[in-house]
């Protein structure tokens, strides 16, 4: 049970495929920041390589409201023997603004926010955001907002207290209650209206959101805008030999699970899946959820596709007998918060993927454990195919804990286990993994798909 870092085992040769599937990685990042990029650059990846949305053919997908794709692949095996199942989620945590967010105040326009999952609210101040997003107007035509990626966009910003007036009213708080759910409030512009006298900055902003997008303000109540940070994956280390980006859960799981996808030779054995899900950061609620029936749907539509007969029962058979990954990036031990984790069942950044065999908190509640049997057979497949890995749960027992959208899937009674990249800074507007680690993921899925 010596730990070593991946890193020892890799040569000169794997490392230049490494780096290289890590630029592809990084570009992904930084076109598919929300859960609709996700899907919108899934799909096409999807159809480059062959995918349509017939339900007869060798390579299918289906997208449920631009926010969740499957994808299958006919393999040679009877579908009724099941399927090899890998799941990941494109949606990741940050600021969705309000259905009535505009505002002015001192002179100021502002959008009010509501964050969407787990974040620490004190570390979305005082840096570069930009908004992604689409807006439904009255006539119901959709308008895509995409503001501040480009270098001569703006960017917006929320504004944090000055050291020097933050005695009182922030420094003796509790961290949790540093910054407050309601002071997430975007700086969207600050010219005022000529000659207006009422609320001339909102006025002139409102203008220019006409101007510019065709958008009144009546409009942001059919909007889902998103606010996420605003500077594209980098390099970290002077050796490269990391990745800092927004949105790495789980996309450090989406992009090797997408390319192990496209991958794979022309037919597998085991018919495959992959499943972009969305909303797992909240909790897996809603119709583009793990637990929407989304998966049920697209079996069914598959097997009558394929002319195999009473679609529900053999769905539900198939669905039995299906073996599953929840691909999901799991917390690396922090170098300088060492004492959260319990260091012997942890996971460390540059040592492979980790493979989570029981997730949830104290005493194993909301978890899925998934059985020996079927860590054994993953075990068995990592070790066959020279994938780097290792094992760990997230923290110390009693320090909290998380869980993944395997519950949801374990309930059709497929066997189903966690696994995923190490992590450091998770949930924060740069999350850091390591290169070797994304790699390994693409090769562990690839390596579940064919076995
Ligand atoms: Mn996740
Ligand atoms: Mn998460």
């Amino acid at each position: 049970m010596e730990r070593h870092s991946g890193w020892k085992r890799k040569s000169q040769e794997e490392i230049k495929r490494l780096n290289a599937f890590s630029e592809q990685y990084k570009q992904f990042l930084d076109v598919a920041k929300t859960e609709r990029e996700a899907a919108a650059q899934i799909e096409m990846t999807l159809r480059a390589h062959g995918f349509t949305s017939e339900m007869n053919g060798p390579r299918i997908y289906a997208v449920n409201r631009g926010k969740e794709v499957i994808a299958f692949r006919k393999g040679s095996r009877d579908l009724a023997q099941g399927l090899k199942i890998i799941i990941a989620h494109i949606d990741a945590p940050r600021l969705d603004l309000k259905q009535n967010p505009l505002y002015e105040d001192v002179d100021l326009a502002l959008l009010r926010t509501h964050y969407y999952g787990g974040i620490k609210k004190y570390q979305w101040v005082a840096m570069p955001l930009a908004i992604h997003g689409v807006v439904v107007k009255a006539d119901g035509t959709l308008v895509n907002l995409v503001i501040g990626e480009n270098d001569s966009d703006p960017v917006f910003s929320i504004d944090d207290l000055l050291p020097h007036l933050s005695h009182k009213h922030q420094d003796d708080k509790k961290l949790s209650e540093a910054i407050e759910g309601e002071k997430l409030t975007l700086l969207f512009g600050s010219m005022p209206l000529r000659g207006e006298e009422r609320e001339p900055v909102k006025k002139a902003v409102l203008g220019l959101l006409r101007e510019q997008y065709g958008l009144e303000e009546e409009d942001f109540i059919s909007a889902e805008i998103e606010v996420v940070p605003a500077f594209k994956a980098r390099d970290v280390g002077i050796d490269r030999s990391m990745v800092g980006a927004y949105g790495q859960d789980d996309r450090a799981s989406a992009y090797p699970l997408l390319a192990a996808m496209v991958d794979l030779d022309e037919e597998p054995a085991w018919p495959v899946l992959a499943v972009f899900i969305d909303k797992e950061e909240i909790g897996s609620e809603g119709n583009t959820s793990a637990q929407s029936h989304f998966i049920q749907m697209f079996l069914q539509d598959l097997i009558e596709g394929l002319g195999l007969g009473n679609a529900d029962a053999l769905m539900r058979r198939l669905l039995f007998r299906s073996k599953a990954i929840s691909a999901d990036v799991n917390g690396a031990v922090n170098p300088t918060w060492q004492e959260v984790h319990e260091k012997q069942n942890a996971c460390y950044l540059g040592g492979g993927i980790c493979v989570t065999k029981f997730t949830g908190h104290g005493g194993k509640v909301g978890a899925n454990d998934a059985h020996a049997e079927y860590v054994g057979e993953i075990r068995n497949i990592l070790s066959k195919s020279d994938v780097i890995w290792q094992v760990g749960e997230l923290g110390k027992i009693d320090e909290g804990g998380g869980g993944t959208v395997a519950k949801y899937l374990a309930e059709y009674g497929m066997d189903i286990i966690d696994m995923g990249a190490p992590i450091l800074t998770m949930h924060s507007p740069f999350e850091i993994s390591s290169k070797l680690d994304i790699f390994e993921a693409y090769r562990a899925f690839k390596a579940f798909f064919v076995s």
